[in-house]
């Protein structure tokens, strides 16, 4: 019997609908060697089942009440367990591809999404519970209103797929927003390697200052008509009309420019 008390600090809200944790086990598709983390394993939700078909599962949770009751269940002898903040954690502690999986607390999700950017190259897949609108954000296309600068950095190193819709009744306490499930696979270099990250990712960011503007007028600073057009943008577009792999070419070649 579970007596712990939902943290709203730490963004507790547990999964207990049976049928939605089956399909996110289901779309994992855990094998009895993969390397898998599971980032917040809370009271257990996902990790019970994943321990079933898995050797030994790494988990990363902050709070202590929750690591003190995951010792205590049959499976605890399958965990390794790494007691801290997840947006501290080094996955490359953890040795070899790793699919990495999570009901994630909502509160830290686009920085944690931004952070395991980093560890792309190290990654077999990864399945992550969202909000629905980061989700929508994540996987839109451009012209989309949801197209925006999360959407660029993250199909830059994934392509993604949103799996399942999740209703706030599928948790205890039910969140006040709705979830979805996402996949994301490591898709390094389709859309082109950008040869200065922190550039690329700067450009980015100020091409979607005011979303309203033109991109001659956000990028004012950045680049003339002619290095957009000799990249296939129009000057007169704006930011969300410009697909993720323009955005390389255009920060690449504005880096070749200047050397
Ligand atoms: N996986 C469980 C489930 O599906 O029922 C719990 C999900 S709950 C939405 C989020 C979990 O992440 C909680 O266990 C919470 O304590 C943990 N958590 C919150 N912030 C964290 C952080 N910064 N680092 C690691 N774990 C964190």
């Amino acid at each position: 019997m579970n007596t712990h008390r939902a943290r709203k600090r730490f963004g507790q809200n547990f999964l207990h609908d049976t049928r939605i944790i089956a399909d996110i086990v289901r779309a994992v598709r855990p094998q009895p060697h993969d390397i898998v983390v599971e980032i917040g394993p809370g009271l257990g939700a996902l990790t019970e089942p994943l321990c079933r078909a898995l050797a030994r599962l790494h988990v990363c949770e902050i709070d202590r009440d929750i690591i003190a009751h995951l010792k205590k269940q049959s499976y605890a002898e399958k965990l390794i367990v790494h007691a801290g903040d997840v947006l501290q954690f080094d996955f490359s502690s953890v040795a070899g591809k790793k699919k990495i999986v999570g009901n994630l607390p909502y509160n830290i999700s686009t920085p944690l999404l931004f952070r395991l950017s980093e560890y792309a190259d190290e990654i077999t897949d990864m399945h992550f519970m969202l909000q629905k609108e980061v989700v929508e954000r994540m996987v839109a296309a451009p012209e989309s209103n949801d197209y925006g600068r999360l959407g660029v950095m993250l199909q830059y190193f994934f392509d993604m797929e949103k799996l399942l819709d999740v209703p706030p009744e599928a948790f205890d306490p039910a969140p006040k927003v709705d979830s979805a499930v996402v996949r994301l696979i490591p898709q390094a270099g389709r859309i082109g390697t950008a040869q200065d990250f922190a550039h690329f990712s700067a450009l980015v960011k100020q091409a979607f200052h005011q979303r309203r503007k033109t991109l001659r007028n956000n990028l004012k600073d950045w680049a003339n008509e002619d290095d957009l057009l000799a990249n296939g943008i129009s000057p007169q577009q704006r930011a969300e009309a410009v697909p993720p792999e323009l955005y390389v070419r255009l920060s690449n070649h504005l880096i070749n420019q200047n050397v």
